[in-house]
């Protein structure tokens, strides 16, 4: 399998040999294609086995066409911790480089101010943990109407933070009719009850 086999853009697929890529681990060889075509996906998979490429690319060639617009992301990417969501950004700035995307980082111990004026401006991609995002969108600085890409990650270790109410607090809020993915190391009956409530049909992927 090649990067080239996996309906990827030219854009994208220079990015991907820019970083040094060469073959798509299975975990990208499995979830690109089925991203692409917009289906819900459950990867079950452990940080390592690039994942986060598995889902940060085609989410690039996906929101590469569309409108920003203020107070409203596009898409939303969940991560228990700052570091995790960290390393999410720094997916998005390497292989987005080509792209006119513009991502959010809302995550706990920083400011609220350049995150509430990066939402003003509007914004592709959000990456956020649940606390601080809950946090904003009780004070109304966000609505989470125009998100119709979502994107769980690391369910388990949302559970064992207790994030689990927070994040289905959020899915309510997030449009009905849109695609999710969920990632998880195991699945414990808690994510599998999640996962049951708020994906659509998933494409089901073990590695
Ligand atoms: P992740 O599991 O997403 O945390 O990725 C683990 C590491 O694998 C990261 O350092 C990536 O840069 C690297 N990586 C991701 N995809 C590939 C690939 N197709 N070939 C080689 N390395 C990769």
């Amino acid at each position: 399998m090649k990067f080239a086999d996996l309906g990827l853009s030219e854009d994208l697929l220079k990015s991907v040999t820019d970083a040094g890529y060469d073959t798509p681990t299975p975990i990208q060889a499995q979830a690109i294609p089925a991203v692409l075509m917009m289906k819900d996906l459950i990867g079950i998979a452990q940080t390592g086995t690039g994942k986060t490429a598995g889902f940060v690319l085609p989410m690039i060639d996906i929101l590469a066409h569309g409108r920003r617009r203020a107070l409203m992301p596009r898409s939303l990417i969940l991560e228990p911790t700052r570091e995790l969501a960290a390393q999410v950004a720094e997916n998005f700035e390497k292989y987005g480089k080509n792209h006119d995307l513009k991502m959010a980082l809302l995550i706990g111990g920083v400011q609220m101010g350049d995150q509430v004026k990066a939402l003003q401006d509007g914004v592709d991609v959000l990456i956020a943990t649940p606390g601080r995002l809950m946090d904003l969108f009780e004070r109304g600085k966000i609505l989470l109407t125009g998100c119709d890409l979502l994107v769980i990650d690391e369910a388990d270790r949302m559970l064992d933070m207790g994030f689990i109410p927070d994040i289905e607090t959020i899915c309510s809020k997030l449009p009905a009719q849109r695609q999710t993915l969920l990632f998880s190391a195991t699945m414990p009956p808690p994510i599998k009850k999640l996962a049951d409530k708020f994906l659509s049909n998933p494409k089901y992927i073990e590695v």
